[in-house]
């Protein structure tokens, strides 16, 4: 088996510090329209118009990305967001196979350090497309949590980020875990095609 090297590198690297280990979190920069529609260029030109096949040749990074891509374009998320109608085609299709590759890979190349800035800065970034998240106050303890609507169940401020753990929970759908579940989330939303908000399920 020959190992691949990410093709789509370029597209997440903020500089020459993209890995730094600024404290507590890497600050990537926030999925702009304009970056997912250049995300979803490479991967059409890298997969050949066939997504399944250029899943492999993602970074992990990317393979977040296309998650995100396929939550907007379900209609999850901060206002429409418009993808060529052939990719958005083929999203639900692929949801399956993007989730073996991140269970699979498990979160390498995301920071080596479980709890460190570059896995929280990708969990603030993936978390931070679909909510906007504020810190409740400015004493030490306060500034290691987050709290946002919940993307899910739509609560207001519900949902919980725990930087040192680099977790999040929702106290409305009882929903919770780390970077991979909350992608699990969304693209559960995706196959279950609820991801609109009109269609979320009411409030209980
Ligand atoms: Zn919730």
């Amino acid at each position: 088996m020959t190992s691949s090297f990410p093709t789509d590198s370029y597209l997440f690297l903020t500089g020459e510090d993209a890995e730094s280990t600024e404290w507590p979190a890497t600050p990537f920069p926030e999925y702009t329209d304009d970056i997912l529609d250049q995300f979803v260029v490479h991967l059409w030109a890298v997969s050949n118009g066939d997504l399944a096949s250029g899943l492999l040749a993602l970074s992990s990074a990317g393979l977040y990305t296309l998650v995100v891509v396929s939550a907007r374009a379900a209609g999850l998320g901060p206002g429409p967001w418009k993808v060529d109608r052939r990719i958005r085609e083929q999203l639900p299709a692929i949801a399956p196979a993007l989730l073996a590759e991140l269970r699979r890979r498990d979160c390498r190349g995301m920071g080596d350090d479980p709890t460190g800035p570059v896995r929280r800065g990708r969990l603030l970034q993936l978390v931070g497309a679909f909510t906007s998240l504020s810190q409740p106050g400015g004493t030490t303890r306060q500034r290691r949590q987050l709290s946002g609507a919940c993307p899910f169940c739509a609560e207001p401020a519900s949902l919980q980020i725990s930087l040192p753990k680099v977790t999040w929970r929702c106290f409305g759908c009882d929903q919770s875990g780390g970077l991979h579940e909350f992608a699990e989330c969304l693209l559960t939303q995706v196959l279950a095609g609820s991801a609109d908000p009109e269609h979320l399920p009411p409030r209980p």
